[in-house]
């Protein structure tokens, strides 16, 4: 399974581009499903597609997706919920679908959440473990995509990358890791998130690996990073030499 995050500067195909191509050459690790959002025009634009990358590229082509500064993409192995479109990431999250989260790994607590959430009206998409995060994001955003992402990571266990956007904060892309890889891409005016440095090689080679437990806040100009007590912390730098 592979993630990519993209945020730049200008409305354009650029966001898409990159985070195709990111899954592209995240293939390697295989998957049985592929999907993308993006932020445009104050709501999360989405397609997701069971099977392989070239079933999401040819639902794009027949129906293009909106410009966009902001995007997330994923290639999934299933672990809850059959290999289907709807189980198939990025989920989304509030009764308006304005949050959008895609997740390697395995949420162990998912159940006693979920059962939570439907006592309390939450109504289910899909049957993977990782729509419950999307669900929680969306009831703790409050204007603060970081700060929602702070407060739900301190109820989940087991193993999580997760990247998510939110409508209403579009140019920014919130990330968080225990047990599972994230790095950061270091661009020129553009900032980029993957589940290794093959999501965006073609574009960069200044990368921050983050550490266990920490929080990356990206926009085209910023990359903030926190821990998941809400401490300010740092990823590691390094410099990506090998040819892609
Ligand atoms: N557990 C999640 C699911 O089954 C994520 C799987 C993955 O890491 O791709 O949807």
């Amino acid at each position: 399974c592979g993630i990519v995050g993209y945020v730049g500067p200008t409305v354009s195909s650029r966001a898409q581009g990159v985070v195709m191509e990111g899954l592209a050459r995240l293939e390697y690790r295989g998957y049985d499903s592929a999907g993308i959002a993006l932020v445009a025009d104050d709501a999360i634009a989405i397609r997701k597609r069971a099977g392989k990358l070239a079933n999401l590229l040819a639902d794009i082509d027949a129906h293009p997706l909106p410009a966009s500064r902001t995007a997330i993409g994923h290639t999934r192995w299933a672990t809850h919920g059959g290999p289907t479109d709807t189980n198939a990431h990025p989920h989304l999250g509030g009764p308006d679908g304005k949050l959008a989260l895609i997740h390697n790994g395995i949420i162990e607590n998912f159940h006693a959440l979920r059962t939570e959430l439907s006592a309390d009206g939450v109504a289910f998409a899909s049957e993977t473990d990782t729509e419950v995060v999307a669900h929680l994001l969306a009831r703790a955003y409050d204007g603060d995509l970081t700060a929602a992402m702070r407060t739900v990571v301190a109820r989940l266990e087991g193993a999580f990358t997760l990247l998510a956007v939110h409508a209403d904060q579009p140019g920014v892309v919130v990330g968080a890791r225990r047990n599972s890889p994230l790095v950061v891409g270091l661009g020129d005016g553009e900032n980029f998130l993957g589940s290794d440095v093959a999501a965006f090689i073609g574009y960069t080679r200044e990368a921050l690996e983050l550490e266990q437990d920490q929080i990356v806040t990206i926009t085209p100009d910023r990359v903030d990073v926190i821990g998941f007590d809400g401490d300010p912390a740092q990823g590691k730098a390094f410099h990506v030499d090998w040819d892609a």
